[in-house]
């Protein structure tokens, strides 16, 4: 396997790992290209790759990918721990669209599957606790335009190149003594929302947004657990969240504070009460982007996420959402960007080391590097297959 990987990964440009090269933007018959919706079949063989006009557009597939962590949205200007500002949060939304920023779907950025514009970078929105200023109604029952919801789908009213994606980790009264989802106010002025939760859980599914678990009861001693109570944990999250969604394949979890058990297979999948759970990611609460789902460095059940801290208050604080937005902006070269195919992965010469041969090929993705405007289809290895002579 080692000796496999230095093979491909160091001979680069020789035969037999050189099946053609491109000349940018001409490759005959790729114009029909149409992306696939579902996942292939393990190792299928992927539609030749479209054209890339690398003068116009640098793909950098190995590179990181934001995932921003928010909690409630307020009307007061203040940022807490989990408070921040609905102006501010529209800010961050319009920054991240004018600097080439799409929102991807979590559960398409773990499988690898990142389907943005060439030239454009991915960016995730996830959401934390189901608290009200993420999705309010108002009394006639219309979406508040000062929530999340309202915000992003405003955001994809102006601009309909912005869909509608993102993640939210509910908590739900599956044990009677939490909270409705989205009931919870955080504002004393706020009305009661417990009439609205069955709509809003519908609702935001039928937006496009995805609904992840982030257990039943939100503790913070999980890494104190037996196996057993954590997978109640877990599976009680999903039961949650089928009481307002019966049936729903939930595919991501976040774990509360952070705080992960000792148990890492737990996190993949298990079984609590009648009710089975599998978890394609699990995501960490904090510090700094998250590699490509590809990379070497990616790691499906500790994602990193950023959050937006005191940014607001204090400019340059670190490990906060316009900290790292500002980093990779002075980093470019450390920011993912798109070839605009999410089957193929697309990155310089050199950056083909830093990604995962063996999910490279378990995902069906073909491999181009380039340097200049030299572009190279590289041949993806089976990882169960002979070192090449
Ligand atoms: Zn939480």
């Amino acid at each position: 396997m080692t000796a496999n990987k230095e093979k491909i990964w160091d001979n680069r440009g020789r035969a037999p790992f050189l099946l053609l090269a491109l000349a940018a933007g001409v490759t005959a018959g790729c114009h029909g290209h149409t992306r696939q919706a579902a996942t292939p079949p393990r190792a299928a063989p992927a539609a030749p790759a479209p054209p890339l006009d690398l003068t116009r557009v640098q793909p950098n597939e190995g590179g990181q990918v934001p995932i921003l962590e928010y909690h409630n949205l307020t009307a007061s200007g203040k940022v807490g721990g989990y408070e921040y500002p609905a102006a501010e949060f529209r800010r961050d939304m319009e920054w991240l669209y004018a600097h080439g920023y799409r929102p991807v779907s979590l559960a398409d950025y773990a499988k690898g599957r990142i389907d943005v514009p060439a030239g454009l970078s991915p960016v995730i929105l996830t959401f934390d606790d189901a608290l009200v200023g993420q999705f309010r109604e108002t009394a006639a029952g219309k979406v508040s335009p000062d929530c999340a919801v309202g915000i992003l789908e405003d955001m994809h009213a102006r601009h309909p190149d912005w869909p509608l994606r993102a993640t939210f980790f509910v908590l739900t009264d599956q044990d009677p003594k939490m909270p409705k989802p989205f009931t919870v106010p955080h504002e004393a002025a706020l009305p009661g929302q417990d009439g609205f939760a069955q709509e809003k859980m519908t609702h935001l599914v039928q937006d496009g947004f995805e609904i992840g678990d982030h257990t039943l009861h939100h503790h913070l001693g999980m890494r104190r657990m037996g196996d057993a109570q954590v997978e109640a944990e877990f599976a009680g999250g999903v039961a949650g969240i089928h009481r307002y969604l019966p049936g729903y394949d939930v595919q991501t979890l976040a774990l509360p504070y952070g705080v992960f058990p000792r148990n890492k297979k737990t996190l993949v999948a298990g079984q609590s009460g009648g009710l089975s759970y599998r978890h394609l990611a699990a995501l960490d609460a904090g510090w700094y982007p998250a590699p490509s789902p590809l990379s070497k460095t990616f790691k499906p059940y500790r994602i990193p996420r950023i959050i937006p801290g005191d940014e607001h208050t204090r400019p340059g604080s670190l490990n906060t959402i316009r900290y790292w937005l500002a980093y990779l902006e002075t980093h470019p070269a450390e920011k993912f960007v798109s070839d605009g195919d999410p089957n193929t992965y697309t990155v310089t010469d050199s950056a083909a080391s830093g990604l995962n041969e063996a999910r490279l090929h378990e995902g069906g993705f073909q491999l181009r590097t380039y340097s200049g405007a030299r572009l190279t289809a590289r041949r993806v290895p089976d990882s169960g297959e002979a070192p090449q002579r």
